[in-house]
């Protein structure tokens, strides 16, 4: 079952430049797709379009059979919780105002009536917020504090335990431990992993780290200059019939 299909995505910024170029993509259910590619390659801007937050100058996306450019603002809604989101970074993803359990509960307190949770379950707020920050290996005295006193591989771990809390079907990854020292990036790609067989969501996991790509991506997308070069099975990454860029992307790592 596909959860998302992009049909021929453009976006331009800059009139004769394509920062996403007739990009084509869809992602099974459960299935976790990365991205790769050099840094100015177009793949946040893919990820924008994705989320709504950047308009799009052709093609279509389609959720549910349906193309979000005519969708209702009902199915709009329903996207915007079926699709979320983790950044690059965590501090600036959480509001430095507010204690960890209320940033963790916003999406819930929004979509609160339109959701059916299959793994999460609530009673109240606080045994929401604990669930949540032991289902991401957090102690659950966290809660009551704020951004700033948390490493910043915790702080990823809760923008991580947000984005899952209202079990979105996808989660848009954009170099989620890019920000991260080398261990906690190892860390936190395994909770990835555990995560997305607990739960079973899609990912679009976007990074310019080709071994993180190949270490939690079933199946691997190449970008360079806006286009999707190459996608392939993870097991036929050192195919000969890869793209020389892809070949060269694999010499490198
Ligand atoms: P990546 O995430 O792969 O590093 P981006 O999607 O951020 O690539 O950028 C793709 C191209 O679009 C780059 O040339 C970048 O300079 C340009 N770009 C990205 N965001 C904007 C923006 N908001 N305004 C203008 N140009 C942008
Ligand atoms: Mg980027």
């Amino acid at each position: 079952m596909t959860v998302i299909e992009i049909n021929n995505l453009k976006k331009s910024y800059h009139p004769g430049k394509l920062a996403v170029n007739d990009v084509s993509l869809s992602i099974a259910k459960g299935e976790s797709l990365g991205l790769v590619g050099e840094s100015g390659c177009g793949k946040s801007t893919l990820a924008r379009c994705l989320l709504g937050v950047e308009k799009v100058d052709g093609g279509s996306i389609i959720y549910n059979e349906r193309s979000l450019a005519n969708a209702s603002r009902k199915a709009l809604r329903d996207y915007r919780r079926n699709v979320q989101t983790v950044f690059q970074n965590p501090t600036a993803a959480l509001n430095p105002k507010l204690k960890i359990k209320d940033s963790l509960l916003d999406p819930f307190l929004q979509f609160q009536d339109e959701l059916q949770l299959e793994h999460f379950h609530f009673s109240s707020k606080q045994a929401f917020v604990e669930q949540l920050l032991e289902t991401v290996e957090l102690p659950k005295e966290l809660g009551d504090r704020y951004p700033h006193e948390l490493s910043g591989g915790q702080k990823q771990r809760v923008t991580i335990a947000r984005a899952i809390s209202i079990e979105p079907k996808l989660i848009v990854l954009d170099e989620p431990t890019a920000s991260l020292d080398v261990l906690s990036q190892g860390a936190i790609l395994e909770l990835l992993a555990s995560l997305q067989e607990t739960l079973g969501m899609s990912y679009l996991f976007i990074s310019h780290d080709l071994a993180a790509v190949h270490q939690l991506c079933q199946r691997i997308a190449v970008m360079k200059d806006g286009e999707i070069l190459d996608v392939f099975q993870r097991d036929n990454i050192y195919d000969n019939s890869r793209h020389d860029y892809t070949k060269e992307l694999i010499s490198i790592f």
